[in-house]
Formats: C-alpha cells, sequence, structure tokens
C-alpha cells in the first residue's frame, strides 16, 4: 500500500464530512474513504511523537488500539519533522513551504486551515490541548472553540466531557506527555513508554465514549501523531531530522 503523508489527513476529514477538497490540497487517502466513506463526525485525537518504529517493537502496547480500530498505516512526517511544522501539514494539507512554518515556530498560521473550511461550513469545530503547545496557537483566530489547560488531565477530562456531550462537529485533541518523557528520558525508557500506554489507553478510552454517545451517528475517529522519534547520546531522546525513526509515524482509524 501507498504510503500517505499525514497532509493528507485534511483532505480525508474534508471528504469524509461532504465537504469539498480544495484542489491545492493533498488529497484524501483512498485507504482511508474505503474504510469511512462518509460520517457525520470526527474525533482525531493526536498524542506527539508516536513513532512507526514503537509500534513495531512494542506491538504488545498497541493490540487493543489496533482492534478498536479498522486501519493501521503507516504515514509519512514532513521536514523538518518537529511539532509546529507537522501539525500545520496535517490541518492545512500543504508542504512546509506552502504553509510557511519551516522551523520550529509556532506563529498563527495565515494560511486556510482545516478550522477554516470547517467553520465555513457551518461545522461547530473544538480544539482541546494544552497550553504553550503548538495546536493550541497555529489555529488560533479561527470561528471555532478552544478549550486549552494547563495539564492533560484537565484536557483529557474536557475532551471526553465534550465528546459525551455530542455538541461538535469535529473535536481535535491533543496529548503531548510522551514526547516530552521522551525528550527528557530516550524514547524507551520507563517513564516514556509509560506516557505512551496512558496516550493508546485514552484514544481507547475515547473510541469507548463514541460508541456510547454517538446515537445512531456515524463517528469517524483517527489516532494521529504528527512526527516520530530517537534516541541521541545522554540518554536523551530527539525527533527533526530526515531520517526513519523521526518521519514515519504509526496512524490508526475508525468507524462506529
Ligand atoms: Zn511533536
Amino acid at each position: 500500500m501507498e504510503e500517505r503523508c499525514i497532509s493528507s489527513v485534511c483532505g480525508s476529514v474534508l471528504k469524509i464530512l461532504g465537504l469539498e477538497v480544495p484542489d491545492n490540497i493533498d488529497r484524501p487517502n483512498d485507504a482511508i474513504l474505503e474504510m469511512c466513506p462518509r460520517a457525520d463526525k470526527v474525533v482525531i485525537y493526536n498524542p506527539d511523537a508516536v513513532a512507526f518504529w514503537l509500534y513495531e517493537k512494542y506491538r504488545n502496547f498497541f493490540e487493543k488500539a489496533e482492534s478498536n480500530s479498522c486501519l493501521a498505516l503507516k504515514t509519512l512526517s514532513v521536514m523538518p519533522s518537529v511539532t509546529p511544522v507537522c501539525f500545520a501539514s496535517m490541518y492545512t494539507g500543504l508542504t512546509p513551504d506552502e504553509h510557511g512554518i519551516k522551523k520550529y515556530e509556532k506563529p498563527v498560521l495565515k494560511v486556510d486551515t482545516i478550522f477554516d473550511y470547517l467553520s465555513k461550513e457551518g461545522k461547530k469545530v473544538a480544539i482541546v490541548s494544552t497550553a504553550g503547545d503548538s495546536i493550541s496557537k497555529i489555529f488560533l483566530e479561527r470561528n471555532i472553540d478552544y478549550f486549552i489547560f494547563p495539564t492533560k488531565r484537565k484536557v483529557n477530562k474536557t475532551a471526553f466531557k465534550l465528546i459525551a456531550q455530542g455538541q461538535y462537529d469535529v473535536i481535535v485533541i491533543y496529548n503531548g506527555d510522551y514526547d516530552a518523557a521522551m525528550h527528557a528520558f530516550g524514547p524507551e525508557r520507563s517513564i516514556p513508554l509509560m506516557h505512551l500506554k496512558q496516550n493508546l489507553k485514552t484514544y481507547n478510552d475515547i473510541i469507548g465514549l463514541i460508541k456510547k454517545s454517538s446515537e445512531g451517528k456515524k463517528v469517524f475517529y483517527g489516532f494521529c501523531p504528527d512526527h516520530g522519534c530517537h534516541r541521541i547520546d545522554g540518554g536523551r531522546g530527539a525527533h527533526g531530522l530526515d531520517m526513519y525513526e523521526d518521519m514515519h509515524v504509526i496512524h490508526f482509524y475508525g468507524v462506529t
């Protein structure tokens, strides 16, 4: 199967919601559309830095997430493989040259994003994320609702509440705790791996809640990290390079 780029997420979500996909953005991913041609709502969970090699090496951690999903896709990141550059591509459908964030910086994007396309069509959208992080900053100034909190605990509690209430057409949830622990201790130490397991549990909990609250509506959901990671000298972790470990992530997708 052709490996698609994280930038195909934008067009795929628009298409699934029955909206027009602009000509200038990355085309939707056929594998995703075949699995879910159409849905009423979308929930995307964005855990930071979950590399494809982690999925290959720690497959048992991912078992439930995979069985809760319909698709497990090896997905290509963009260069430089750092958070604001990657999420800008994921949610604009554009390359870094096109969207303008080409290094680790978090300006508010000037180009159209999925949040602009969705709000123009009257979709109710929520971003639920931790303060200071890329997703909380680069997509500001759109006609959507922002739920920005200092802690992951509060982010997830709010995200669960919003999913259960069913008021939003699209919910995007960000968790950066694996990334932070991976930078501090290295990708495979016990603390980062505990965070990886927590991220997978959160995804599974999100699916459980979606299934409980979907009320016959079709809800498309995804587990969509931005870039991978690798170990560096001194027992720490990093990403940002054009190397296998940084450039391939695991994405899961499913539908109720
Ligand atoms: Zn990141």
